[in-house]
């Protein structure tokens, strides 16, 4: 639009005061793309008393008046049902204000009615970006295919492009919306977020941004996103105040601000940018759901020590604390010598036993895994009280984010996902064995599929990925390249590529540096490796999953002698599966229908050290190592158990405890004791009691009292604590 056309507008909007029959809705957001905010609000309230339907809509829309916006564009499609770029419109204004659902199908039906209908892809592209569906760049194609010229397709599509890492396409992209229009303020917008990711200064770009529109926050809102996918958060909140500075309105910026604070551990001021974001009509679902989280930390426990907070919530604060605590505490000094550095601030962990409490903390983040996240130095994760029994190894996801707590600071925020996922799935199965995720059906069927990522394209499985369960695929193939790289060629290497990628070292040259290979090579040998150590399960995949079956379905019919005749065969094929209907638990069972203790132990003992986590099939196995006469070894197992357990099992440490106490494992006793006595067992007395001798054998002899008397409390004339206390008194007496 000429600057004489823009003049002569305004001053038409801001005369004809609401009457005015000159202004198109064009107009109107020409004005508001180059700041000049009143005038284009003015425009568009001229549009409303316009007597078509759908420029009203337009007006009131940007009038901010939404819903009689949403009425306007139904009279408009009700009177020109064949016209598509009404129902994009509207389908835009209804992705604006929350309802991606309905905008979806919007624009499918403006493509019924208009097959080529470029902005209507654009919609879709849009809605599928916001959910980080790998959808949304094939939707932006299209979208340029039926009009290379459309601005925006091009931007949100160097947008995607950036979000998957690819930098020159990302640029490339940017560039040729700039050709079409030198106004493309998102491109610019992208130019200095490239700059920025590089450690570059971003200025030239955003003064351009200023000069088109010195009001255009949005700008500074996508250098402040890519800033967050790439996990630098604090110079992304710095990025997202820069944009309220320049427009306090724009409220999607504010949201990530409050979110991006409570990421870091805040509440008052999330509490405070979220709110005024509710108050002004801005309500999408990660607001309301992080202002119901913000609500809910009253409920929470804060346990705080010098380098440490811990929240728990109150109802199993005092069953989780002693295990969370040492658990934390140990992650925390392994990964000091480990990566020979100290922990880098505070380290918070956040302990949800509602998952969907859970949830809300790693909303608006692509492919994260759904048991525990890491924002800088605070740990996010499900309680395993929110988990079926034996499908949650708490201590593992713990060790897991914990090495991100490191490595994340290490690098300045700069490490590529697959690198540190990889770490920290690697890092799992060093702390033992029968930690981390044995390789699941999903992942031998994408190695059989050939479906494996390159390393230098490692990332893109995590961001966006192709087909339902590559991101799992790709956290266990970057777990293995971990162990890949350490098994070949050393600990320190690691390191090294740590502190190469600290440099914002791509990926590719890191492997050629670090390791001396070309990552071509690199991914021949890593498959070379990979099949030695799986290669058998994958080529016997297909007739183990069909033999499975019929296993399973002899163990279901009680036909032990058939078990026992194929299990072994079937266990064999495939030794790492030991998930739901597994062979080692239905040769277990059949071990145990024809009375055979030890084969049942023996296989069972198999199965816990291939990481079998079934709590009832471990109890088993412990009771038939203490009726074998090992004591030690049923302790140790009835231990494990505590790691993937809701841990609201009295009995378990109740008879732990005890198997403790007679090893003289007294602190081992002490939490199983008083994880009982957390648990408010009906029999309170005994339960104090218990706790009290575990504490007189540790030496503790004012804990035992008080012990005591809290079980004399309970049962005044019971008679073993009454015994104990006249024990305790002796020994007071025969002090010196
Ligand atoms: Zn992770």
């Amino acid at each position: 639009m000429s600057r004489v056309k823009q003049i002569v507008l305004v001053a038409a909007a801001l005369l004809c005061a609401g009457t005015c029959w000159c202004a198109t809705p064009d107009d109107c957001q020409a004005l508001r793309k180059h700041g000049k905010r009143p005038e284009a609000q003015s425009c568009f309230q001229s549009l409303t008393a316009s007597r078509d339907p759908y420029v009203r809509a337009e007006g009131f829309w940007g009038a901010h008046d939404y819903d009689q916006a949403n009425n306007e564009f139904r009279a408009a499609v009700a009177q020109s049902d064949k016209n598509a770029m009404y129902r994009v419109r509207w389908g835009m204004l209804l992705h604006e204000r929350f309802n991606n659902k309905d905008a979806d199908d919007l624009f499918n039906e403006a493509l019924q009615r208009d097959p080529k209908n470029a902005r209507a892809f654009l919609g879709l592209a849009i809605v599928s970006a916001d959910g980080f569906d790998s959808k949304a760049i094939g939707w932006a194609e299209k979208a340029i295919e039926a009009d290379p010229k459309l601005v925006e397709a091009h931007e949100l599509l160097a947008n995607l492009i950036l979000e998957d890492a690819d930098t020159d396409k990302a640029l490339e992209q940017a560039d040729e919306a700039l050709k079409i229009s030198p106004e493309a303020l998102d491109a610019m917008a992208i130019h200095a977020a490239v700059e920025v990711l590089g450690d570059k200064s971003p200025d030239m770009w955003l003064d351009k941004v200023r000069q088109v529109n010195p009001t255009y926050g949005e700008a500074y809102a996508i250098v402040a996103h890519h800033l967050d996918i790439n996990r630098r958060y604090e110079e992304s909140i710095a990025y997202y105040r820069k944009a309220l500075d320049l427009d306090p309105e724009l409220w999607s910026a504010r949201s990530q601000l409050g979110i991006s604070l409570m990421r870091l551990g805040q509440e008052d001021e999330p509490k405070k940018q979220l709110q005024m974001c509710y108050d002004n009509g801005y309500r999408d679902a990660a607001t309301v759901n992080s202002l119901r989280l913000l609500d809910s930390y009253k409920n929470f426990v804060t346990f705080k020590d010098q380098g440490t907070i811990l929240k728990l919530q109150k109802k199993e604060a005092d069953l989780l604390y002693p295990y969370f605590e040492a658990e934390l505490k140990r992650d925390i000094a392994d990964y000091e010598k480990k990566y020979k550095m100290k922990v880098p601030g505070v380290v918070q962990v956040e302990v949800y036993p509602d998952h969907e409490d859970f949830a809300v903390r790693t909303l608006g983040m692509p492919g994260l895994g759904a048991l525990g996240v890491t924002f800088n130095t605070v740990i996010a994760m499900d309680s395993p009280s929110g988990r079926e029994p034996g499908s949650f190894h708490w201590a593992s996801t713990l060790r897991h984010e914990m090495s991100h707590v490191f490595i994340l600071a290490a690098t300045n925020y700069k490490v590529p996902r697959w690198f540190t996922e990889g770490l920290a799935v690697h890092e799992e199965t060093e702390a033992s064995p029968e930690w981390g995720d044995p390789i699941t059906p999903d992942v031998l069927a994408a190695i059989r599929d050939k479906k494996l990522l390159p390393i230098a394209d490692l990332d893109r499985g995590f961001i966006r990925p192709e087909y339902p369960t590559q991101v799992i695929v790709s956290y266990f193939e970057a777990g293995r390249i971990c162990d890949y790289i350490q098994s070949r060629w050393g600990e320190d290497k690691i390191l090294e590529m740590v502190h190469a990628f600290a440099k914002a070292t791509p990926t590719p040259e890191v492997v050629r540096t670090v390791l001396g290979i070309e990552p071509d090579e690199f991914d021949k040998q890593f498959m070379e490796w990979l099949n030695r150590q799986v290669g058998t399960d994958v080529s016997n995949f297909d007739s183990w999953v069909k033999e499975l079956k019929v296993l399973a379905q002899d163990a279901k019919e009680k036909n032990y002698d058939a078990v026992l005749q194929q299990g072994e065969k079937v266990r064999q094929m495939y030794p790492e599966y030991v998930y739901a209907a597994n062979p080692y638990e239905f040769l277990a069972d059949a071990d145990l229908a024809k009375g055979n203790k030890k084969a049942a132990a023996d296989i069972l003992t198999d199965y816990m050290k291939r990481g079998g986590r079934n709590p009832e099939a471990l109890k088993k196995l412990a009771s038939l190592q203490e009726e074998g006469g090992d004591k030690v070894a049923a302790a140790a197992t009835l231990e494990r158990i505590n790691y993937f357990y809701p841990s609201n099992d009295e009995d378990l440490h109740r008879h732990l405890g005890t198997l403790w106490f007679d090893q003289k494992n007294y602190p081992g006793a002490l939490r199983e004791f008083s994880a009982v006595v957390a648990l408010h067992p009906l029999d309170q007395a005994d339960a104090q009691y218990n706790l009290a001798r575990a504490y007189l054998a540790a030496g503790e002899r004012d804990k035992a009292e008080e012990h005591i008397l809290a079980s004399l409390e309970a049962a005044p004339s019971f008679r073993p604590a009454q015994q104990l206390l006249l024990q305790v008194e002796d020994s007071e007496k025969g002090k010196p």
